[in-house]
């Protein structure tokens, strides 16, 4: 864009010299044809004025009264001062004629030079006629010789002015034609750069403007994306509050109840007389689903408290998973598995209490989905990457079908009976909206009968 405005004055400044320049050169030219026709025109007098002097000259010497002889000598002063003055004027200019300056070419100085006898000879014999003679002396040979000498000279001047009027004009013509062509050069140029300027500023430069507003549109269309898309976010978080409150108060209120019934149900069992078998089995089923339901309400009432935290704080791993070995340390006996983490040694910023039960649902997984055969082996890594830290979990159990691995993330989906395994289907769930909750991915691998890998992700962060 700066290329494009500094071409774009550069290019005006020379359009405005070459108008400029133009503008001025008109004004000479209009000067100058106006002082050269005022020369041509004056030049071309002259042959008349001579001819009239020669005229004058003839009635005062021929005059038969005194009158016409001084009307005669009248208009020959007239003539004759009127003539010198011409000859002068076109020699070394004249302001009160209208020549202010003279610049005569060679040829024309020449012409000039060979005009001078004549010149001289007719105006010395008609000042003589117009300043000295009288109507009593008419008849001296004198005065006839005088008008001789004007007759004599008459021819050589009016054919040398004659030659100097025709050099004028000719002069005065090919100054015209020059100066045209260089105006009409110059106003060539201007329109010649105005066009470059058109093609090579103005249409880049348009280019450059509309894509400029293309982008404007854009990005204007963008923020009111955005800012419908922020405002939209912010009902879904309003929504999704109101939700969490709910699902936690529902499940926090149905556990009482639910331990009013187990309490019920165990003091049925303990002090009623025996009772048949119906009875007793009866309830059982009540306690059992009792508990079951407790479980169910417990893991729902913890993924509500998912992101309570409002702060990432510094966690080991090592000292996450040794903390988890030894919460689990009941299970990890009684199923006779082994942790191992073979990762490297990582701290990072993440959400201490929500990444320990991400790992333990892992954990616990892998140990319950373990085959019975095989003593449960679960081995943890962990390593650093360009943007996240990637930490998996491997067990030797059951594996999961592939077209599994997308809906196991899911709320209560569960790939088997609770007979075969005990589980509420959440915990999967609960782990992928904690790896959410850290800008994190996660996800399975597995092969059926050989075992499964959970990755996950946990994007870095400063604290
Ligand atoms: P739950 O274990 O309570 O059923 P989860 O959400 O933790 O619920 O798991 C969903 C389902 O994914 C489980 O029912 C199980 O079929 C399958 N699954 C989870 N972890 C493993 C694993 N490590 N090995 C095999 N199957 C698994």
């Amino acid at each position: 864009m700066v290329r494009i405005e500094r071409a774009y004055v550069i290019a005006l400044t020379i359009i405005a010299i070459t108008i400029t320049l133009t503008q001025l050169i008109s004004q000479r030219h209009i000067r100058l044809n106006r002082l050269d026709s005022t020369i041509v025109n004056i030049s071309g007098r002259q042959r008349m004025l001579s001819q009239k002097i020669a005229k004058s000259a003839i009635q005062l010497v021929t005059a038969t009264d005194s009158v016409r002889f001084i009307n005669s000598q009248s208009e020959l002063r007239k003539a004759v001062n009127l003539w010198a003055q011409s000859h002068r004027a076109l020699q070394n200019g004249d302001d009160e004629m209208g020549i202010s300056s003279v610049n005569n070419s060679d040829e024309i100085l020449g012409h000039f030079e060979q005009i001078r006898p004549a010149f001289e000879s007719i105006h010395k014999n008609a000042v003589i006629l117009a300043e000295k003679s009288t109507f009593q002396t008419i008849n001296q040979p004198s005065w006839q010789s005088s008008l001789q000498h004007i007759l004599d000279h008459e021819n050589d001047f009016l054919t040398i002015m004659d030659a100097i009027t025709f050099q004028y004009d000719e002069e005065a013509q090919q100054r015209v034609t020059s100066l045209s062509r260089l105006e009409f050069g110059l106003y060539m140029v201007a329109i010649i750069l105005l066009i470059l300027e058109a093609i090579f500023i103005f249409r880049p430069a348009l280019r450059l403007l509309k894509e400029s507003t293309d982008k404007l549109i854009v990005s204007e269309r963008n923020l009111e994306q955005a800012r419908v898309e922020k405002q939209y976010t912010k009902q879904l978080e309003t929504k999704n509050q109101e939700l969490r409150q709910f699902v936690y108060i529902t499940s926090h209120d149905l556990i009482e109840p639910l331990n009013t019934i187990i309490s019920f149900s165990k003091i049925l069992a303990r002090n009623s007389s025996p009772m048949n078998e119906l009875q007793q089995k009866s309830v059982d089923v009540i306690n059992k689903s009792a508990f079951r339901m407790k479980d169910f309400m417990l893991s729902i009432l913890e993924f509500s408290r998912i992101g309570r935290e409002k702060t990432r704080t510094e966690v080991d791993l090592i000292e996450v998973i040794e903390k988890l070995k030894t919460d689990l340390h009941s299970l990890i006996e009684e199923k006779q598995a082994s942790i191992q983490f073979v990762g490297e040694s990582l701290k990072f910023g993440a959400y201490e209490n929500d990444l320990t039960k991400l790992l333990q649902n892992l954990i616990v997984n892998g140990i319950k989905y373990g085959k019975k055969e095989l003593k449960p082996e679960i081995i943890l890594d962990a390593k650093e990457q360009k943007e996240v830290y990637l930490v998996s979990v491997k067990d030797n159990g059951i594996g999961i079908p592939e077209k599994y691995f997308e809906r196991i993330f899911e709320v209560f989906q569960r790939l088997h009976t609770r007979d075969q395994y005990e589980g509420t289907g959440i915990g999967l769930a609960h782990c992928k909206k904690i790896v959410e909750l850290h800008d994190g991915d996660i996800w399975v691998e597995s092969e059926e009968g050989v075992g499964s890998t959970f990755y996950f992700t946990i994007s870095k962060q400063p604290l």
